[in-house]
This record gives C-alpha cells, structure tokens and sequence, in this order.
C-alpha cells in the first residue's frame, strides 16, 4: 500500500476519491473490523454505491493507494460504530461479521494485517481527539486523516506511535521468557520479555532497564532484529535479542507472573507446538521471530 503523501495534501483530490467507484471502504465498528462471514474470503471492502445505500456518510480515512499505473485505486477506512442501523443491515446479510483485530491477522495476508494495523489505529486516535489538547476547541480532520488541526488556534496534532522494545535474552543455550499477570498467567505460554521505550531513553537503554526490572538480568549487546506495529492501540514492536551478563533471575512480581529460563530444544519443540510444557506466541506476533531466530542460531 502506497500511502500517497503527496497526493493526500490535495483536499480535492481525497473528496473526488471518496466518491470514486473504484474507491474501497473498510467499515470499523467499535474498532471490529468488517471480514466476510467465511474469514477465509477476507476483509469486507465496499464500495462507495454500498456506503451510499447504508447511508453512512461518517468522514473516510485515507489508507492509500494499490494497483499500478493503469488501474489504481484508493483505499479508506470508515468508522461505522455511530451507524447501528447500517452496521445490522451488513451483518444481517448474512454476508459479513464484525471481527477484533487480533483475530482478523489469523485469516488475512501480511500485507491486509497492516493495513488493518493502520486502519485500528487511525481510527482509534480520530476518536481520541477529538478536541485540542492546548485550547480544547474542537478539532478537524486534514490530509485524509494523517493529521487533526484545532479550529481555533491552528495548532496541528499528530497521531503518535508507542515505541516497545521486546528483547530476547540469552545465555548461548537458553533463553528467558515470562509471562506477565493477565490472561496468560498461570497458563504455558511464555514469550520474550517488554516494555514501553521511555522520553529520552533509547531502545538498547529501554531493553536493559526492562529486563533488569522485571527479571533481574544484566544484559549486553543487544541488537535490533526486527519491528512490528501492533495496534492496541498504536504501539510498534522493536524486536531485539540480547546476550545475559548475569543469570540469577529476580522476578519483579507486580508486573511479572513467572520468568524462566528456558534450553534451546525445548523452545524448538514449542515453536512448532510439540512441547507439553512450553508454548511461545504464534507468528502473527513478533515474539515467535526472535524466539525463532534464536532457537535456530539466527541472531547476527
Ligand atoms: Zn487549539
């Protein structure tokens, strides 16, 4: 997906998309997105004849642009969850559902699970600010929806991402991982340990203090891997894989369940969910490529 920086600074251009036949629309609802009845199908794009009977006139985020040079076409997101009727009526088609985000990223392509990152975030954020954080006037949507601006004092608002460094630590042949309390405490699934990037801290400064708050562990040469965004509500996942300088683990328990360390064979077997004992997040998540490219010797 091009996101067309350019093209979106031109207002006209996003009015004559939004009512261009070409033009696909993905309806939100409570931040659930809109997939087919059978998942596998996948997201429920409409069209703009679809938004026009359904009547939802609620203001379309540009996503961007796909296709080539011949047949391009533009690509929105569009908030339905003040369009009750139209939402029932696409449900009651029998056609479509409303689905959370996570689990939508079991059925669709890498490429349609970001576009529904950005789509949940942008539409999350619109709803959040509403209004100026300096003067509290109201605030409008500009560049089709990369940026709010106040309607008294001009000033223009961003949205924001959440830096989060996840760090795989090890010792050569284990790694640690823990669980968090939550949903997952107490249950067999670990993964590798993170936390939120502080003002004026950098990732490797965020990883060190994160695992050294939780876990106790003093790490060196942490280097970066990969990067994921996950938007709940707009964090981007930094992937990172350390090596341990200490290995006495002392678990921080108001935030942490249980940390462990865990031997490489038993992480392989769970990558593959083979352990009895041990099962790491799927591969929708970035946590499985670090666990992974560590488990198979992969760290650079
Ligand atoms: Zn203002």
């Amino acid at each position: 997906m091009d996101r067309g920086y350019r093209e979106r600074r031109d207002e006209r251009w996003l009015t004559d998309m939004a009512r261009d036949e070409n033009s696909r629309f993905l309806p939100l609802k409570d931040l659930n997105i809109l997939m087919f009845q059978d998942p596998q199908i996948g997201l429920g794009w409409l069209g703009v004849d679809e938004l026009r009977r359904l009547r939802i006139d609620s203001v379309p985020l540009f996503l961007g642009q796909m296709g080539n040079r011949m047949s391009q076409a533009s690509f929105f997101a569009v908030d339905i969850s003040d369009h009750k009727k139209a939402a029932q009526a696409l449900t009651d088609t029998g056609s479509y559902q409303f689905m959370d985000a996570r689990t939508v990223t079991k059925y669709v392509s890498g490429e349609d699970s970001g576009i529904v990152a950005q789509a949940r975030s942008q539409v999350n954020w619109h709803n959040r600010n509403g209004f100026c954080s300096i003067c509290g006037h109201k605030t409008f949507i500009k560049r089709g929806g990369q940026v709010r601006q106040c309607s008294y004092c001009d000033t223009e608002h961003y949205p924001h991402t959440d830096p989060v460094a996840i760090t795989l630590v090890s010792d050569n042949e284990r790694c640690l991982l823990g669980q968090s309390h939550g949903r997952l405490a107490r249950t067999n699934i670990y993964s590798a340990l993170a936390g939120f990037v502080d003002q004026g801290e950098s990732i490797e400064e965020a990883a060190a203090r994160e695992i050294m708050e939780e876990a106790g562990i003093c790490i060196k040469n942490i280097r970066y891997h990969s990067s994921q965004p996950w938007p709940f509500p707009h964090s981007l996942m930094i992937g990172c894989h350390a090596d341990a300088v200490t290995t006495d683990i002392s678990i921080d328990d108001e935030e942490m369940a249980d940390v462990r360390w865990f031997e490489r064979g038993e992480v392989l077997l769970a990558l593959e969910s083979k352990s009895g004992t041990l099962s790491v997040p799927g591969p929708i998540a970035i946590a499985h490529h670090i666990i992974k490219a560590w488990a198979m010797n992969d760290t650079r």
